[in-house]
């Protein structure tokens, strides 16, 4: 795949479920429990979403509660829970993912920002379908909280 060439056709089409992870956590409950999500919801189309980029692999859009100006969420049509959940086969996936959000960034005229993706609750993730933060449009202090 090539993320650069990638149209931003912003139609959100259906969740694709190619696989339960396999990485790290076994990923046995994976998909399933991924595709349960709210984020699951909104690309299934079942409730509405800020969409700013869609393409086959992934779709992007605003947070609903921003931390910033500009507070994205990038996230895989293909239901994983997290990093933690993801494997090998997720490597261009993965990398197609951060090429988005460096894409949404620049969309929105951003030419300083933070992408940020909690791996489980204890890491402040709340959605359990893996996403990328992109955050900006103020200054961000660091280490965050
Ligand atoms: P995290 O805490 O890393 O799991 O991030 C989940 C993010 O999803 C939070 O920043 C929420 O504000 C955001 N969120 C939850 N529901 C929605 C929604 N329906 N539309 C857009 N963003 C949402």
């Amino acid at each position: 795949m090539s993320s650069s060439e990638a149209s931003p056709e912003l139609q959100v089409q259906p969740a694709v479920v190619v696989g339960t992870g396999g990485g790290a956590s076994g990923g046995a409950s994976g998909g399933d429990a991924a595709n349960d999500t709210i984020f699951g919801r909104i690309l299934r189309g079942e409730i509405p979403c800020d969409a700013v980029y869609a393409d086959e692999f992934c779709l992007a859009f605003r947070d609903v509660n921003p931390q910033a100006p500009v507070h994205v969420l990038v996230i895989p049509r293909e239901a994983i829970v997290n990093l933690a959940d993801a494997g090998s086969q997720h490597r261009e996936l993965l990398g197609h993912l951060l090429l988005v959000a460096a894409k949404v960034a620049r969309q929105e005229g951003l030419s300083g920002w933070r992408t940020v993706i909690n791996s489980g609750a204890e890491a402040g993730q709340t959605v359990f379908h893996l996403h990328v933060h992109v955050i900006g449009g103020r200054p961000l202090a660091w280490p965050p909280g």
